[in-house]
């Protein structure tokens, strides 16, 4: 799939290296937050591209991602540098661990996977469902969207040690039968689906995307 050019519209800190890049969506850009997109630029006259999964709850005329940036990494500290007006390639989206309208979700995130979380978290809000996002990370992105989903309703727990994530899941789920979602890096996709199930879950059923190796790996 090629990729087709659009307009930065916003770069914004969202919290200690990372930050949400909105750009405008390409004519007839259709999807679903979870699903992701292939950025790609000229980066010190190479070609790079690199997969990155929509953090907003709507596509509109623009559509979000959220990067938590690595500084020693090619591609993320070039992307939290564009401002608005530059250009870069978009194509997608792929993947097919998204949210489809299920009326109660439960998002497992680590890391850069706290995107997806908010965005599924929001939208299941707007279609008058239930949702609970279990998020890990030693230093917490995205707290203002986290706040406003806890105040309009949804159960969020932000733990900083994985060791939390068996007990967080078993209060966030309360015995219902919510659609587990999980986002992150490898290594966190193992131990949050090993939670998930020491917390009673079916994992067969969960949505799982892996956004590669971890940084530091
Ligand atoms: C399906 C999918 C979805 C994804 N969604 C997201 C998302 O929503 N948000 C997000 O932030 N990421 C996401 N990713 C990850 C993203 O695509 C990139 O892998 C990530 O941003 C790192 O890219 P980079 O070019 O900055 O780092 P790379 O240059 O690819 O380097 C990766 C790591 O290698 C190490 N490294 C690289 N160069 C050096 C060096 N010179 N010295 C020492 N160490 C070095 C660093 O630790 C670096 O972080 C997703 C990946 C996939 C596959």
């Amino acid at each position: 799939m090629n990729a087709t050019p659009v307009p930065v519209v916003s770069v914004q800190s969202v919290g200690s290296d990372a930050v949400a890049l909105e750009l405008r969506s390409p004519e007839g850009f259709d999807a679903r937050p979870g699903q992701f997109v292939k950025l790609s630029a000229t980066v010190d006259g190479e070609d790079v591209s690199r997969f990155y999964t929509i953090s907003s709850p709507h596509i509109t005329e623009t559509f979000e991602t959220t990067l938590t940036i690595d500084p020693t990494g090619t591609f993320g500290p070039y992307l939290s540098e564009l401002e608005s007006g530059d250009t870069i390639g978009v194509a997608g989206p792929f993947g097919d661990a998204y949210y489809e309208d299920e009326a109660q979700t439960l998002i497992v995130a680590g890391g850069p996977g706290v995107g997806p979380a908010v965005g599924i978290a929001e939208r299941t809000l707007m279609d008058s469902g239930e949702t609970a996002i279990v998020y890990v990370d030693e230093d917490p992105i995205h707290e203002q969207r986290l706040s406003a989903l806890s105040e309009q309703g949804a159960t969020v727990f932000v733990v900083s040690d994985s060791d939390a994530l068996p007990s967080a899941i078993e209060e966030a789920t309360d015995g219902t039968e919510p659609q587990p979602f999980v986002y992150g890096f490898a290594d966190f996709l193992e131990v949050a689906t090993d939670a998930l199930g020491a917390a009673g879950v079916d994992t067969d059923t969960a949505k799982t995307e892996n956004f590669g190796p971890a940084p530091d790996a």
